[in-house]
């Protein structure tokens, strides 16, 4: 049966599968919300278990060959550049709740178009937030640290969750999609502090039992269903290769634990293999992570475990290895648990349930079915 209540979309960015069953007892929110909805305690992740694609996986429901983000950052041939919503190949959740005369806001969600929303704030790391559509005075940067900071971090959250209520109180969009990123970035910079991480967790989850409570007393809980997603999980690493002084003047993109390299022929990529071999690096079957049509002259490598890849800009010297920057990371290659994330589904539309895995593509048509969207098509121009 199909739903047609309004949905609220919040993205925990980097809260992994095992880590949330270690400290769920120490959010009461979370805790609850898993308690009256459905749980998923193990959502599988994306090929590439990093922000963008996950991101993208989320709001297509397809996987990279089709949408087409498949890192962080894409050949757009020059050059590694970040992705953006117009990477994408596929219609968002976003698009097809537009076309269906929903009113859609996205408060900082990564990779959603400003097209495809009523009301619009970009994500933090694009633009600085400067890009508002609709919004009046989002002031989302009054409250910064230094460029990476986790206060910094912190206080976007707040702010954008800050944004997220002003909309829901006074608009009552359809579609409310919104991101919090504390946890992600404290285990990034801090995830051996692990009182630290716990703390990011009770940070984001008061946060969220504050919206909660706001919805709650304004009769709003009774409208919304509420999908609680993370992108991935998290690792520990002890060791960063450091590219450039492995396979010096070669266009590569490192992400997390995964490496992307542009290379110009067949020999030019033996060449490369075998330099990156000698660190224990495995080049992957591309099928699965790169839209091929697209990307022939890209190949995808793997760290071998507790390593990532780390580009000479965040180290100085020469040496081919060093102490990472980011002592956790994320994308660490096909079928790594520690890259699982959780999913929490809650609502006046959403049964009591545990499941212990789903796989990463199926919470897309969950969304779909919780908005009451119907007739999901392949191509954005016929919705
Ligand atoms: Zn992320």
């Amino acid at each position: 049966m199909l739903m047609s209540k309004k949905l609220i979309v919040i993205l925990l960015d980097g809260v992994g599968a095992d880590l949330f069953e270690q400290y769920r007892h120490r959010l009461p929110h979370l805790q609850q919300l898993a308690r009256q909805g459905t749980l998923v305690q193990r959502l599988g992740a994306d090929a590439n278990a990093n922000s963008m694609p996950a991101r993208a996986g989320i709001l297509t429901g397809v996987d990279a060959t089709r949408h087409g983000v498949y890192a962080n950052d894409l050949w757009d041939g020059q050059r590694f550049r970040p992705a953006a919503a117009g990477d994408l190949q596929a219609p968002t959740l976003a698009r097809y709740a537009r076309a269906q005369g929903k009113r859609v806001a996205s408060i900082g969600f990564g990779l959603v178009s400003e097209e495809d929303c009523d009301w619009f704030l970009s994500p933090w790391w694009q633009d600085g937030c400067l890009r508002a559509k609709s919004l009046n005075s989002p002031d989302i940067h009054s409250l910064t640290g230094n460029n990476e900071s986790l206060t910094r971090v912190a206080a976007n959250d707040h702010r954008l969750l800050q944004q997220a209520w002003k909309i829901l109180d006074e608009k009552r969009p359809d579609l409310l999609l919104l991101e919090l990123n504390s946890p992600d970035y404290c285990q990034h910079v801090l995830g051996n502090d692990r009182e630290l991480v716990a703390w990011s967790l009770e940070l984001v989850d008061a946060q969220l039992g504050c919206l909660l409570t706001r919805l709650r007393d304004s009769d709003l809980d009774s409208q919304y269903n509420l999908a609680i997603i993370s992108d991935h999980g998290h690792q520990q690493v002890e060791t960063a290769l450091v590219v450039e002084h492995i396979i010096p003047e070669v266009s590569t993109h490192c992400d997390g634990g995964l490496l992307f390299v542009k290379h110009d022929d067949a020999t030019d990529m033996v060449g490369i293999g075998e330099k990156l071999a000698v660190f224990g690096v495995r080049a992957l079957d591309n099928r699965s992570y790169l839209p091929t049509e697209k990307c022939d002259r890209l190949s995808v490598f793997v760290a071998p475990p507790h390593t990532s890849f780390e580009p000479a800009a965040k180290h100085g010297g020469s040496q081919p290895t060093a102490k990472p920057r980011y002592i956790s990371t994320h994308g660490m290659g096909p079928d790594q648990p520690g890259d699982d994330r959780i999913a929490i589904f809650a609502g006046p539309d959403v049964r009591p349930a545990r499941l212990a895995r789903a796989d990463s593509l199926s919470v897309m048509p969950l969304l779909v079915r919780l908005m009451g969207l119907f007739d999901v098509c392949e191509e954005p121009q016929t919705c």
